[in-house]
């Protein structure tokens, strides 16, 4: 019967190779990686890209016991400008693309938990794509001071398939319209398509546009300090995963595969 201990030995391997528990927790500047949050029959099924309300809370709930503290992008700039230290634990929460959930069900969580986040736009689907934001909510969200706002380009490009010139065009066009909407300089850029979105060609271009930040989809935690002023990486939370994966995503910057 020594066949039998192979079944619990067999779970053991399963469950380290599911939660991925073999990998050892990082420090440095976590940032998490959201799209829509709400309901899957809200969001066209798109099922890994939408975490719900409660979800969500939940998520914020681990963070807040875990010690974690959300920062906005002026921590981050101010802390790798004078070498100063980020709060224990520091977390961005980012969203891409401007879903009008992140209006409607992300917005009332953030002033009720008085949370920061930022929120990378498609500029030309600002109150113009069904489904997106308008620039009163944009408006209304900045000026609760608890919403930062990058650029996601103007049309969520691939860049690496565009020319110089064009690739300049997405990137200074959606820069200039944040800017003269908001009054504020717009700091950071993420990807469209993460990493299979740009190349050696496209990043150097995001710096002449005069970004400070890039964020790509490469999932991993931020070894701080931020010597090379690196592409961010950001874990990805999926809707459905359970707290247990959340957990991993937080210490790891990655959970499966
Ligand atoms: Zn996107």
């Amino acid at each position: 019967m020594i066949w039998l201990w192979l079944i619990p030995l067999a779970v053991l391997l399963a469950a380290a190779y599911r939660w991925q528990f073999w990998r050892i927790p990082k420090k440095g500047l976590l940032a998490l990686m959201y799209h829509h949050i709400g309901t899957v029959e809200q969001t066209d099924g798109q099922f890994p890209f939408t975490v719900t309300p409660q979800c969500f809370e939940q998520q914020l709930d681990m963070l807040q016991k875990h010690g974690f503290t959300p920062v906005g992008l002026e921590e981050v700039k101010e802390a790798a400008r004078t070498g100063r230290r980020l709060p224990a634990k520091p977390v961005l929460l980012t969203f891409d693309d401007g879903h009008l959930d992140n209006f409607e069900n992300l917005f009332p969580i953030l002033k009720k938990r008085n949370v920061k986040v930022i929120l990378f736009l498609i500029t030309d689907y600002i109150g113009q794509k069904p489904g997106y934001i308008s620039w009163e909510q944009v408006l209304e969200m900045h000026q609760s001071g608890l919403v930062q706002f990058g650029s996601h380009t103007l049309s969520h490009a691939r860049l690496r398939k565009l020319s110089e010139e064009d690739i300049l065009r997405e990137l200074t066009q959606s820069k200039k319209v944040l800017e003269e909407h908001l009054g504020v300089p717009c700091e950071a850029f993420c990807y469209p398509f993460g990493s299979g979105g740009f190349d050696k060609r496209v990043r150097p271009l995001v710096f002449k546009a005069g970004y400070l930040f890039d964020f790509s989809t490469k999932p991993g935690i931020n070894p701080w300090p931020w010597k090379a002023k690196k592409t961010l990486l950001r874990a990805f939370p999926r809707g459905g995963e359970t707290l247990t994966d959340f957990y991993v995503q937080i210490t790891r910057g990655k959970s499966k595969f």
